[in-house]
C-alpha cells in the first residue's frame, strides 16, 4: 500500500456526512435527533400497502428495466403534466435513480469534464461537493446570506466564466428554506441561455413549500432543453428509506445520465417502483395535507426556538429551520452541535459543513420539524434549558 494515502484525493477532504455523525449522536446520547431530515412516521399505509402486495407478487423481485419500470416512469410524467404543465415522454425523457443522490452523481458524472465550473448555492447540500469533486470538476459557490438567503442575480453574473458548464440549483432548498421566485428562476434561466450552461435542478422538496409557489426552472423559456429535474419519493411520500428518485429532462440529456446510472448502480429497487408508482397519483388532497401538517410542525418548531432564544429563520420550503445561535452567546455551530445532545438532550445539524467559506456560516444551526408534534414540542422544551 505504500505511503499513498488511500482515500483518493479528490475526496480526501470529504470524510463522514455530517447527517450519518448527527444521526448515531442521536443513537448514543438517546437524544431527541432534529438533525438528519428524516420523518419519524412513515407516509400513507396504501402505498406501503402496495409495496408489500408488489414483493409478494413477485413484481419487482428480480432486474427491473434500467430506466425504471414504465408504470413508474408514467407516473412521474403524468405527476409533471398535473402539477407544471410540463410533458415528458415517459420513454425516453424520464429515468428512475436510487433516490435523488444517485440522479444528482448520475447527472454530475455524466454531464461534467474534470476543469469545468459547477455555480452552485452555497450553503450546499452536502453530497452536491462530494459528486462536483467525483467528476474532478470545480464548485463555484453563490453564497446565500442571513437573513434573507437570496441568490444575488449581480454575483452569480461575475461568476460565470467560459469554464462553467453547470448551474446546479436547488428549490426548495436545503438548508435555508428559500424557494425561488418566479423572477429569480428567470433571471438563471436567461443567464443560462446566453452563456449555452446546463442547469441541473434539485427539487426534492417540491410539495413542502408554505405560502410560496414551487415553480420547476425547467418550465421558463429556452430551460426544458438544457434541464435535469430531480427528485424523490423520499420526502413527498415520507419514505426516505426506499431511495426512489427521478430525473426528467430531453432524450439526451436523460440518455448521459442514464449512461453513468447503469454503471452506479445499474437498475434501482423493483418492488417500492411499483409502490412510488401508486403514490404519484394520490389525489391532491395528499399533497395539501402533507403541507398542512408541515407547516403547523414549521410554526410549532419557530415559535419554540423564538422562545428558547434561538434566532430562527422563517423558511418557504422544506422541512428545515436555520437558526442563529449568536443571541444564546453562542459563536461556533460545530461544538454547539456537538455539545447540545449533553447540555439538553437534543441534536442538530450546524450549517457551516454546507459552506466553503465557513466563517459564513459559523454561527447557523438547522433543526428538522418533520417530527411528531409531541417530539418538537419535547425538544423545545428541552432547548428552552439552554
Ligand atoms: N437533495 C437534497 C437537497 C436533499 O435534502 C436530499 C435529502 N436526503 C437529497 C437530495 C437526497 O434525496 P434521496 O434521499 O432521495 O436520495
Ligand atoms: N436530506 C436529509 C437532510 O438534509 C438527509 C440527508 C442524508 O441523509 N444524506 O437532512
Amino acid at each position: 500500500m505504500g505511503t499513498r494515502p488511500l482515500l483518493n484525493r479528490r475526496l480526501a477532504k470529504m470524510g463522514t456526512t455530517i447527517f450519518a455523525e448527527m444521526s448515531a449522536l442521536a443513537t448514543a446520547t438517546g437524544s431527541i435527533n432534529l438533525g438528519q431530515g428524516f420523518p419519524d412516521t412513515d407516509g400513507p399505509e396504501e402505498v406501503r400497502e402496495a409495496a408489500v402486495r408488489a414483493l409478494r407478487e413477485g413484481r419487482g423481485n428480480q432486474y427491473p428495466p434500467g430506466p425504471g419500470i414504465p408504470e413508474l416512469r408514467t407516473a412521474i410524467a403524468e405527476h409533471q403534466r398535473h402539477f407544471y404543465g410540463l410533458s415528458y415522454d415517459p420513454d425516453t425523457e424520464v429515468l428512475v435513480t436510487a433516490g435523488a443522490t444517485e440522479a444528482i452523481a448520475a447527472a454530475l458524472l455524466a454531464l461534467l469534464e474534470p476543469g469545468d465550473e459547477v455555480i452552485a448555492f452555497e450553503p450546499f447540500y452536502d453530497s452536491y461537493a462530494a459528486c462536483i469533486a467525483m467528476a474532478g470538476a470545480t464548485r463555484v459557490p453563490l453564497t446565500l446570506r442571513a437573513p434573507s438567503f437570496r441568490p444575488d442575480p449581480d454575483e452569480l453574473r461575475s461568476l460565470i466564466t467560459p469554464r462553467t458548464r453547470l448551474l446546479l440549483i436547488n428549490t426548495p432548498h436545503n438548508p435555508t428554506g428559500t424557494v425561488l421566485t418566479a423572477d429569480e428562476l428567470a433571471t438563471i434561466a436567461a443567464l443560462a441561455v446566453e452563456h449555452d450552461l446546463l442547469v441541473v435542478t434539485d427539487e426534492v422538496y417540491e410539495h413542502l413549500v408554505f405560502g410560496a409557489t414551487h415553480h420547476p426552472i425547467a418550465t421558463l423559456p429556452g430551460m426544458r432543453e438544457r434541464t435535469v429535474t430531480i427528485s424523490s419519493a423520499g420526502k413527498t411520500f415520507s419514505f426516505t428509506g426506499w431511495k426512489v428518485g427521478w430525473v426528467t429532462a430531453s432524450p439526451e440529456l436523460v440518455s448521459a445520465v442514464r449512461t453513468a446510472k447503469q454503471y452506479l448502480t445499474y437498475v434501482s429497487a423493483g418492488p417500492f417502483q411499483y409502490a412510488v408508482a401508486e403514490a404519484l397519483r394520490l389525489p391532491d388532497t395528499y399533497f395539501d395535507t402533507l403541507r398542512a401538517d408541515l407547516l403547523r410542525k414549521r410554526d410549532l418548531l419557530l415559535d419554540g426556538l423564538t422562545a428558547a432564544g434561538f434566532r430562527a429563520f422563517t423558511p418557504e420550503g422544506t422541512y428545515f429551520v436555520t437558526t442563529d445561535i449568536t443571541p444564546l452567546g453562542e459563536k461556533d455551530g460545530i461544538d454547539f452541535c456537538r455539545t447540545l445532545p449533553g447540555r439538553c438532550g437534543v441534536v442538530a445539524i450546524p450549517n457551516a459543513v454546507f459552506y466553503d467559506d465557513v466563517d459564513a456560516g459559523r454561527s447557523l444551526v438547522r433543526f428538522t420539524f418533520c417530527k411528531q408534534d409531541e417530539v418538537l414540542q419535547e425538544a423545545v422544551t428541552r432547548l428552552r434549558r439552554l
